[in-house]
């Protein structure tokens, strides 16, 4: 009989239950109590959401307060000795290592203040963990239960799981040494985990888990030597001891055959692989198997909305019977569902034939149900749900939305030149030179400008039809005047209208494309209580009419200054969606590119003669191991922000900005823009500087952290402008903060940008002279 599974769930609930309680816990305005509660009736409604489902191999302790990659820190003392010190309880503390703790003293109890560990990137993601952070001094050993504790739970409820714990060599690989011990490698603590892991597995058996689930993702990338390696030190450790459940090893999000060396042979139950990303490693992955080990067969998209093509899984499936037989084949979903969101039966006001080719959390659960019955029985036993998948699947693929001729035509119909800048930058820089006649060192900001509850409240009355597009627009029209009023106030040199019309720098360009669909409930977590709400693409995609000219235009009506048209570009509005799966990236990221072209020609024939592209998603995008997929994608995601942006004359001036990830100079010196802002000024590390010294053209390095209201006085901005005069040609330096400043508040970001402004013109003085 071949079983269903699922490797996780979203923990988050149907209506985001778990945010309001953990906002209003972390407010003071929930108890402890009452947060655990919320945390129990989330978990007991998803094991039944499963139960009934009837998914035979359902997860637990994939539920997480927070991060379940911080959890584990937390579970194996893995606590850096900075939260220890105020004697937080244990959820304190979990949350202190999340997002930092700042508590003024009261009574008995002194002041709290410390920052939050690292958070970066799932994988290719946009999920966030929480780095674990080790030392010299980290003392393995168990702190708490967790793992045992929501096993029980669930057995309580009736439910046999199969708990779900990354393992060591991921926990270790993903983590990084603290502050005070840079010479350490994570790894080298392998031989003081493993007695953590070993103990807990002996808890899990001798709580009755029979199996359990453990993640080694960084079985995807490109692992050192010594990395592979702890593969092998690792399980047969762990294998050599009696009296722990058997061992299902997992890796998803890419291809493991690069890795297969360091896994065959391991003294475990089975494996399981992502057949979604890469189906084609089956034959070898089959092949590394030990006679009694199984395999299990990840089809099910965790990362993504669609709804799965039965007969294609099927197929993957019948592969794999055949070549390790029946009994030993579990179906799964590709990862955890902790990226989809959870349920579309709450959408209610989706178009209902596109509705119908979508598959969220629950949704999925169902289909893993069927193909594991399909697998058993053959596909006669779930003929109707095989007949109605089909049929979902050809609409979607003979729909007019998925196939545009038109769009088609046009891409078709690229040529070299159209990703090309009509000159080379010295040519255009001269004819901008006249188009703008900016000053030395050149002051801007990124873009928004501090969007105020005032700005909510009118964008919720729009949208609720309370007010007219009339005076919607006559709001927005006030805010942009008092927006340039500011900022030639202040004297910065290329103004911005302020971005007060839009939600989100994606969604907002996606509600006005072609070929985009919205949901109205379909979080997914992004880091801890923050959740995104990704737009889908759902066919080809063009651009019906311009959907920010009018408002640059406006602004640049009101000042002789130059004014900058704000664009997101392709390669980002790619990543921040749900994309297709019956397209490549690769190609809807160029259908983006050409309608973001018209914009920005439109911008320019409206007399926008700066535009700025934002790209701060173009890294993430970046294939997880070397190899082609990776140099395809150096190569076609800077091009299609070319193609996006080299349809203008030389005298307009193509910006792009970039933040918050590691950014290979390379990959920007291709996009060929004329100005470049990157956020830096968290990056006080005088190598970094370095860094981008090689660009071709014209640079911001940003000079302040727009997270924070903190107003950096004159002198420190002159101190940061010499640090990097001292480094780059001053003509090509521009002066600009990190990122936009949406989420500050007027009186902040006015003094921000006075002291900003002012330090510019020091610099400016002293060169000119
Ligand atoms: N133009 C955008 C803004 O200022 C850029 C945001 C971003 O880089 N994430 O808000
Ligand atoms: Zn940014």
């Amino acid at each position: 009989m071949v079983l269903s599974s699922v490797l996780g769930f979203p923990r988050i609930g149907p209506n985001r239950e778990l945010k309001k309680i953990t906002e209003a816990y972390w407010g003071g305005k929930a108890s402890v109590d009452e947060l655990l509660q919320v945390g129990k009736e989330l978990r007991a409604a998803n094991w039944k959401r499963q139960k009934d489902a009837g998914v035979d191999i359902i997860p637990s302790n994939d539920f997480s307060y927070y991060d379940q990659v911080l959890d584990l820190s937390l579970l194996f003392n893995v606590i850096p000795d900075r939260y220890r010190k105020y004697d937080l309880p244990l959820i304190d503390t979990l949350f202190a290592m999340g997002r930092g703790l700042q508590r003024p003293a009261t009574g008995s109890s002194p002041a709290v203040d410390v920052p939050a560990l690292e958070m970066v990137k799932w994988f290719d993601s946009n999920y966030h963990y929480v780095r674990p952070t080790f030392s010299h001094s980290t003392q393995f050993k168990l702190n708490g239960n967790k793992p045992v504790d929501e096993y029980l739970e669930a057995k309580a409820q009736g439910v046999e799981t199969r708990p779900v714990i990354l393992g060591p060599v991921s926990f270790l690989f993903l983590g990084k040494a603290d502050r005070d011990s840079l010479d350490l490698d994570p790894i080298s603590l392998l031989p003081k985990l493993i007695p953590a892991y070993v103990e807990l597995l002996k808890k899990l058996a001798a709580a009755g888990a029979k199996s359990v689930q453990i993640d080694e993702p960084v079985l995807v990338l490109d692992l050192p030597q010594n990395v592979k390696a702890a593969y092998k030190t690792a399980y047969e450790a762990i294998g050599k001891e009696s009296g722990i459940p058997s061992i299902i090893l997992a890796s998803y999000f890419g291809d493991a055959r690069p890795n297969l060396d360091a896994v065959k042979g391991l003294p475990v139950a089975g494996f399981h692989y992502d057949f979604v990303r890469v189906p084609q490693q089956l034959d070898e992955v089959a092949a590394a198997l030990n006679s009694n080990q199984v395999l299990s067969v990840g089809v099910v998209d965790g990362r993504n909305i669609w709804k799965t093509d039965f007969s294609k899984a099927l197929k993957v499936i019948e592969d794999a019977k055949a070549k390790v037989g029946a009994d030993r084949v579990i179906v799964a979903t590709s990862s955890s569902l902790l990226h989809t969101p959870v349920d579309l039966e709450n959408e209610k006001k989706l178009d209902a034939q596109i509705k119908d080719w979508f598959s969220f959390a629950t949704q999925k659960l169902g289909e893993v149900v069927v193909l594991a019955k399909a697998a058993t029985n053959g596909q006669q036993s779930v003929a109707k749900e095989f007949e109605e998948n089909a049929k979902s699947i050809a609409s979607r693929a003979n729909s007019n939305i998925t196939n545009d001729p038109a769009v088609r035509q046009r891409l078709g119909a690229v040529t070299d030149a159209d990703k090309k800048r009509k000159s080379p930058f010295p040519q255009r820089l001269a004819a901008q030179k006249k188009t703008l006649n900016l000053p030395l060192f050149p002051t801007t900001t990124i873009g928004s400008f501090p969007q105020t509850p005032e700005i909510r409240i009118q964008r919720n009355k729009f949208n609720k039809g309370e007010i007219s597009a009339e005076e919607y627009e006559k709001f927005i029209q006030k805010e942009i005047q008092e927006a340039v009023k500011f900022q030639e106030e202040v004297g910065l040199d290329v103004l911005v209208h302020g971005e007060p019309e839009r939600n989100d720098m994606v969604q907002y360009f996606g509600e006005q494309l072609q070929g985009f669909a919205f949901t109205t409930n379909g979080w997914v977590q992004s880091y801890g209580s923050r959740y995104v709400r990704p737009p889908i693409i759902v066919g080809d995609v063009s651009r019906p009419k311009a959907m920010t000219v009018k408002e640059s235009q406006y602004a640049q009506s009101l000042t002789k200054k130059p004014m900058k048209g704000m664009l997101t570009g392709p390669v980002t509005i790619l990543r921040w969606s749900f994309p297709r799966n019956d397209l490549s990236d690769k190609e809807q990221c160029q259908q983006l590119a050409l309608a973001l072209r018209d914009e920005v020609n439109d911008l320019e024939k409206g007399g926008v003669y700066v535009i700025q592209v934002d790209e701060p998603a173009i890294r993430e995008g970046l294939p997880l191991r070397e190899g082609k997929e990776r140099s395809d994608y150096v190569q076609w995601a800077p091009e299609s922000f070319r193609l996006a942006t080299s349809g203008v004359q030389d005298g307009t001036q193509i910006h792009s900005h970039f933040c918050y990830s590691d950014l290979d100079p390379a990959h920007i010196k291709a996009l060929d823009a004329d100005v470049v802002s990157i956020e830096f000024s968290k990056k006080d590390d005088s190598k970094y500087i370095q860094e981008f010294s090689n660009y071709p053209n014209h640079i911001g390095l940003g000079l302040f952290d727009i997270h924070s209201p903190r107003v950096p006085p004159q002198d420190e901005f002159e101190q940061r402008i010499r640090d990097i005069v001292g480094v780059y040609p001053k003509e090509n330096l521009w002066v600009n903060p990190d990122c936009g400043l949406k989420t500050r508040k007027w009186d902040e970001t006015k003094k921000q940008l006075t002291n900003m402004v002012n330090a510019a013109k020091v610099y400016r003085q002293k060169y000119s002279a």
